[in-house]
This record gives structure tokens, C-alpha cells and sequence, in this order.
């Protein structure tokens, strides 16, 4: 079984130095583990974090949320996938909370194992959504942002 739609065709990157397992979801974006610059020249790898927004959008119509009822997890796109819906589902819960801290606390409560890397790829990706709202509604709140993201 997968998951189906834009975001089940991504493969992740193995570093070349350490073998971690990560996506390279901008030109030069670094290991999470080991911070070598990946030389991936992978336009779908860069095209992740819209991938992730589609999927999220349809979903949210679908289901009301950002998670789903069932989520696979074969790979790392699919890990990254489920925890931004996670946090993106917790905070609209409190919009007019600090949503800076409300990620992090967020993060910090989720056991990582011994994937301390995987936490530190995840922020780097839900801070290059964050970036992609501001772009799309300077004007808007962040919680309006995610709104006008669903609806339109
Ligand atoms: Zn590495």
C-alpha cells in the first residue's frame, strides 16, 4: 500500500557523505545530519514543499484536516509529510498563539528516537511553508494565510 497523489512520487536524496536520507527541497538546501550541500540537481526534489501543499489542501477539503484517517510511512517524504500535518492541524487549534514557539514546543514533544537529523529537516521544511504563506498574503494573519490556502 501507498499513499496516492504528488507527494507519493517522491524519492528522498541519500547524502553522499553520511547516507541519511533526506529530501533536497531547495537548490543547495544541506544534510540535516552531516550539512553537506547537496549538488542534486532534482527539480522535483524542489518542488516538495508545493507538493506538500497541494496534498495538505486536498485534504483538508476531503477530511476537514490537514492529517488524514490513513497515512503510510515508507520513506522519509512520507515522515515529513505526516508530522507537518500534525503541526499544522495543532496550530490551528490555538491561531492566536506565538506559532514560532507553538513549532517548536510541538517538535520538541515528539519522540524522534534516535533521529535527532529528522526534527531539524522537518523545521527547516514547515519554516519553508511559513515563507511560501507570506509570500502568497503579506497582509494576513498566519492562520488566514493557511485559510485562504484551503479555500481558494
Ligand atoms: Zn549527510
Amino acid at each position: 500500500m501507498s499513499n496516492t497523489g504528488v507527494l507519493s512520487t517522491f524519492k528522498p536524496h541519500t547524502c553522499t557523505r553520511c547516507g541519511v536520507l533526506h529530501i533536497v527541497f531547495k537548490v543547495n538546501a544541506p544534510c540535516p545530519n552531516c550539512k553537506l550541500e547537496s549538488s542534486l540537481n532534482n527539480h522535483e526534489h524542489f518542488k516538495f514543499t508545493q507538493a506538500l501543499l497541494v496534498t495538505m489542501k486536498k485534504h483538508k477539503r476531503k477530511y476537514g484536516r490537514y492529517t488524514p484517517h490513513v497515512w503510510f510511512i515508507e520513506n522519509v517524504s512520507d515522515s515529513v509529510s505526516r508530522v507537518c500535518f500534525e503541526v499544522f492541524d495543532r496550530l490551528e487549534k490555538d491561531k492566536d498563539g506565538d506559532h514560532k514557539l507553538q513549532i517548536k514546543k510541538i517538535l520538541d514533544e515528539m519522540n524522534w528516537r534516535k533521529k535527532g537529523h529528522l526534527k531539524i529537516h522537518v523545521r527547516e521544511i514547515i519554516s519553508e511553508l511559513y515563507k511560501k504563506y507570506i509570500q502568497k498574503k503579506p497582509q494576513h494573519t498566519f492562520f488566514s494565510r493557511i485559510k485562504t490556502l484551503v479555500t481558494t
